[in-house]
């Protein structure tokens, strides 16, 4: 049997668990319950980050001990994960018995081998990130003379104290070689040239142990010390398959390395660079792939509690119910970018693709059998050709479903998911099996049989997104949930031969009745008048293409104006200019995807010439909103 071993971060239990967490876990049982329907072994592992001076700060803050204030957050982790159906099979906390043992004994052979000694410190340190601020990240934004952390752009403290070092410095080469040798080792792979060119500048030894705070893994031999948070924090995703442990060897040895590493942006140096370098020194091999998700947005911000618009994720689904919430997140978040999070879009998804696309078309189709007598849908002689083509369109999609749930594309997976959805509802409509239940039956039950078929296939390719609700499904088509064996290869090699016992069960997803003040404009008469129709050739005038905007600059003789360089691959980087300086700043934009009138006659604007235009939709507060194609596609794509 092949296994599958996923971890998520370990998440700061200085909080409740937030939008933020959720995602990640999520992502984590998506690609856990994908995994075991291809009847792989998995292990799939989650857990908090207990040590550290916020932590200790934090408890401080409300008069209570470190391990108390930990503890009291822990319920608060586990339920959300229990009502989100987070399947994991083990919750590993940084300050476990095991976990700590673990840590001092991998400490004490590093010291053994050379790779760790003393020194002294002197630098600054971010607090909320755990991190020490590298020289390389200065001048990031200095207040008063104090740098500016480069991943929160919070105010550092200046440290001075003795520290151990991990000889990071010597990794150097042999990082560079190992991403040279795996250019698949992060998805997305942009984030891949991030770390290379941090490392090729240079890396210098990581100091792991502080002499100025005492909540943390006592460093072993000497008291004076305790281990470095992250030194600590990073081993958990060995510890906790049981490295160090004694008599686990074996356990320990079956599962790692892991398969998928799953892990928001802020947190990339710490993964795949300090965390390879720790396994390099330990002589365990590395894991097979990090997955890099961008950061969930609330407007323009990151959500964060401190900004206060973090979303609930328990209010969320209380609201909207649990696969709801799970289908929205990690289908119509874009992982390898920030994503907006919106309660409207939330809305008009699980109107439009839940309960319209899907839960209407099994709705449907039960009703119709039950009406005409046929609770027990079997499968016609022969299967005409219209519904050969969903059969093969169905296996088409499975191929496509698998390349882009192993590239760790989740997103993109659902997408092509519902591509199939959609041509389901296309063959039942085109059928129309109302109009011939009854002047032919024969022609009716096929339809019927070839759609509780396509449903059963969507039933299981949905199921590691929505357990429960998929579970319904089946149970509707008289079926239940098996992953004793490798359903994909199943469904492949499988002619549809099944016969369907199907039972009206529960509505599978209810609309959201959508608020009016919550609808996006209300449109006033002038707004509503529609321009003339054009032809189709018209249209066709109209070149629009994607392009991606590799250059900022801002026009000093304008308050308006940018002056991109956008390239359209084969067709070439262009010169455009952008009046959207109060909407946008240069990052917010930069390296985006954009669509473009590509045939436009250039214009002169301030003495420059513009060769083409960038599209943009407004939303209800007047804000320019970027309009980019779901998910990356190669530049110069034309619109069709
Ligand atoms: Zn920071």
């Amino acid at each position: 049997m092949q296994k599958f071993y996923v971890t998520t971060p370990i998440y700061y239990v200085n909080a409740r668990p937030h939008l933020g967490s959720l995602y990640s876990t999520l992502l984590a049982d998506v690609a856990s319950r994908y995994n075991k329907l291809h009847n792989k072994k998995v292990f799939f592992l989650t857990g908090t980050d207990e040590h550290g001076q916020k932590i200790a700060q934090s408890a401080a803050a409300v008069g209570k001990n470190p391990q108390e204030f930990v503890d009291s957050f822990i319920p608060a982790f586990k339920d959300a994960w229990k009502l989100y159906h987070i399947d994991y099979t083990k919750f590993i906390r940084t300050t476990d018995p095991d976990h700590t043992q673990a840590v001092k004994a991998w400490i004490k052979h590093l010291i053994q081998k050379g790779d760790i000694y003393k020194s002294h410190y002197a630098g600054y340190y971010c607090v909320s990130c755990e991190t020490f601020v590298t020289d390389k990240d200065m001048p990031h934004g200095i207040t008063e003379n104090i740098p500016l952390c480069p991943t929160c752009g919070r105010t550092t403290e200046y440290v001075s104290e003795e520290s151990y070092f991990f000889k990071l410095s010597s990794y150097q080469d042999r990082l560079l070689q190992f991403y040279k040798d795996n250019p698949d080792f992060i998805t997305p792979r942009e984030r891949m040239a991030e770390v290379i060119s941090f490392v090729q500048s240079g890396l210098k030894d990581l100091s792991i142990s502080r002499t100025t705070i005492d909540w943390g893994i006592p460093f072993p031999g000497d008291s004076k010390h305790v281990t470095y948070v992250w030194a600590d924090a990073l081993n958990n995703y060995i510890t906790g398959v049981g490295y160090g442990v004694p008599g686990k060897e074996k356990e320990f040895n079956s599962w790692w390395p892991a398969d998928l590493q799953i892990l928001g942006k802020d947190i990339v140096r710490f993964h795949a660079i300090f965390w390879p370098a720790f396994l390099m020194a330990s002589g365990l091999s590395m894991p097979k792939k990090l997955l890099v998700h961008g950061w969930i947005k609330i407007g323009e911000h990151k959500m964060s509690k401190s900004r206060g618009n973090a979303v609930d994720p328990i209010e969320l689904a209380a609201t909207y119910g649990v696969d709801q919430v799970r289908y929205y997140l990690v289908r119509h978040l874009a992982i390898t970018q920030d994503s907006p999070f919106t309660y409207s879009d939330l809305e008009q998804r699980i109107n439009s693709d839940l309960a319209h696309d899907l839960g209407n078309l099994l709705n449907r189709t039960i009703a119709l059998a039950l009406k005409y007598d046929r609770a027990t849908v079997e499968c016609p002689q022969t299967w005409s050709a219209k519904s050969v083509d969903l059969y093969e369109t169905g296996k088409n999609i499975i191929v496509r479903f698998m390349q882009e749930m192993e590239a760790g594309y989740m997103n993109r997976a659902y997408a092509v998911v519902w591509e199939y959805v959609h041509e389901v509802n296309k063959y039942f409509h085109n059928q129309q099996p109302w109009k011939i239940a009854k002047s032919e039956p024969e022609k009716f039950a096929e339809v019927i049989s070839a759609t509780c078929h396509a449903l059963y296939a969507i039933a299981y390719l949905c199921w590691p997104l929505m357990p429960q609700k998929m579970e319904q499904l089946l149970s509707d088509l008289g079926k239940k949930i098996n992953t004793e064996q490798d359903v994909f290869a199943q469904l492949l090699s499988k002619p549809w031969a099944d016969t369907f016992r199907v039972t009206h069960g529960e509505i599978l997803f209810n609309k959201i009745e959508i608020k009016q003040e919550t609808q996006e404009t209300v449109m006033t008469q002038e707004e509503v008048k529609q321009s003339p129709t054009i032809t189709i050739d018209d249209f066709a005038k109209i070149e629009l293409r994607v392009g991606t905007i590799e250059d900022v600059q801002v026009l000093e003789k304008s308050d308006k104006l940018y002056v991109f360089k956008v390239n359209f691959g084969a067709h070439g980087v262009r010169q455009i200019l952008s009046g959207i300086r109060k909407y946008f700043t240069p990052e917010q934009i930069l390296n985006r995807q954009g669509i473009f009138v590509f045939n436009l006659a250039p214009r002169k604007m301030v003495g420059l010439e513009s060769q083409g235009m960038m599209l943009f939709a407004k939303d209800a507060q007047e804000q320019l909103v970027l309009i980019a194609p779901e998910h990356v596609v190669p530049n110069g794509t034309q619109l069709s």
